[in-house]
């Protein structure tokens, strides 16, 4: 597996790739779990070449202190990546990716205001614009992205469009544990209590008659609940357990 560190080593290394090959892009943050190896896997399947990509990209986080508590295991993630047969590593700096600064940024006005956007001020404009820049750099031909994060893929196959780009974005299902918890690499921050806790989001989306009785149950449970809404067929929950924000959803 290669490593690259510099934009233009990126730059340089996709220039030599023959034009009879199929490029895939799993963009990540790293803390890698079997979520993101099950995107990895999809992509070997179906590509000729897979690159990886980890950036804790700090224009998506709202608060500081949160993007440098974000979980980091990089020598792990680089084993794992190497057993999953992933051909090329892209682990840049923030000054890689945002040599002027974070001048520039995509900026969507309708959806990304909505669910997750509405509690997370200026998310999904760090989101769209890493993601842009991602795929400037490496020029893939599919990208691969979860449906956990199913208001993000939303907005990601919206901007390929938008932009006319000839990306095929391909979605992967949720990977849950065996209680029914969404894979999360901020499952790691959980205390054992809150962990126990947690399922409950996964259980009262799917059960609950509406997306108001999920939010007030989870609400009685004593959850701090951000939103429930149901959205093109699917129920998408964010509930707060201590510092720890969690998203899911499930198809209705
Ligand atoms: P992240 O590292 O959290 O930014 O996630 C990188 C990619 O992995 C995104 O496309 C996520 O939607 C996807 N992903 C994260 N968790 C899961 C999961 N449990 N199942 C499937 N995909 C996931």
């Amino acid at each position: 597996m290669i490593e690259l560190q510099l934009s233009e080593q990126m730059r340089q290394w996709r220039k030599q790739v023959s034009l009879k090959k199929v490029i895939g892009l799993v963009p990540t943050m790293g803390a890698l779990h079997e979520g993101h190896l099950s995107l990895l896997k999809k992509a070997r399947e179906e590509c000729d070449v897979v690159v990886v990509s980890i950036f804790v990209n700090p224009t998506q986080f709202e608060d500081s202190n949160d993007w440098a508590i974000y979980p980091k295991t990089l020598s792990q993630d680089i084993s794992l990546l190497k057993t999953a047969g992933v051909d090329v590593a892209f682990l840049p700096t923030v000054d890689q990716i945002y040599p002027e600064g974070d001048h520039f940024q995509l900026t969507e006005d309708s959806l990304s205001r909505l669910f997750c956007g509405a509690h997370r001020p200026g998310h999904f404009r760090g989101v769209l614009t890493v993601v842009m820049k991602l795929f400037h750099l490496i020029k893939p031909h599919q990208a691969y992205f979860g449906e956990k994060d199913f208001q993000q893929l939303q907005l990601i196959k919206g901007m390929v469009e938008a932009f006319f780009m000839d990306i095929k974005i391909c979605p992967c299902p949720t990977v849950r544990e065996a209680d029914g918890l969404a894979l999360s690499s901020r499952n790691s921050q959980l205390t054992l209590e809150q962990r126990s806790q947690a399922v409950e989001l996964h259980k009262i989306l799917q059960v609950s008659p509406s997306a108001s009785s999920a939010k007030s149950v989870l609400s009685q449970k004593g959850f701090l609940v951000d939103y429930v809404e149901d959205y093109q067929g699917r129920r998408l929950g964010a509930i707060r357990l201590g510092k720890v924000r969690l998203i899911d959803n499930v198809i209705l």
